[in-house]
């Protein structure tokens, strides 16, 4: 199993944009978003997951959901609702703890979704016809 955070991020080897970051906690937008805003949050040591943390560990994780409900509260306000997750066991892609934070609309589908190896960001239409329009301009 890879460890991108380790391995990537905090060894700067990937550059990634900061959102926010405390003593211990690093949030940054995704390198390969899956949503018109997609921001990850990692302990700076190495733990593997949320259930591999131990009692000695509970000032990080305050610090680390302090920085969570912080995130969650600025995309609520930006888009309406959002969805913090972090996965575990077989389907967590990298052994390092991390949290995504991603917006929720009416109509959306479920976290990550894929067809046929297509990938694709899933978003509301508004939101999409407003990308668009900050592309090429409003029609007259
Ligand atoms: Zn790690």
């Amino acid at each position: 199993m890879s460890d991108f955070y380790c391995e990537e991020v905090l060894s700067g080897k990937t550059a990634v944009e900061n959102v926010m970051e405390t003593d211990n906690v690093l949030a940054f937008h995704h390198t390969r978003p899956s949503y018109q805003s997609h921001i990850v949050v990692i302990p700076k040591r190495h733990i593997p997951s949320l259930i591999a943390l131990g009692d000695a560990d509970d000032a990080l994780l305050l610090e680390m959901l302090t920085v969570v409900k912080r995130i969650a509260r600025q995309t609520v306000e930006k888009y309406g609702a959002c969805r913090v997750i972090t996965n575990l066991g077989n389907y967590q892609d990298s052994m390092h703890l991390h949290w995504h934070i991603v917006p929720r609309w009416n109509g959306d589908t479920n976290f990550m979704s894929a067809i046929a190896d297509a990938k694709v960001i899933p978003q509301s239409l508004e939101a999409l016809c407003e990308a668009i329009h900050e592309k090429i301009g409003k029609p007259n």
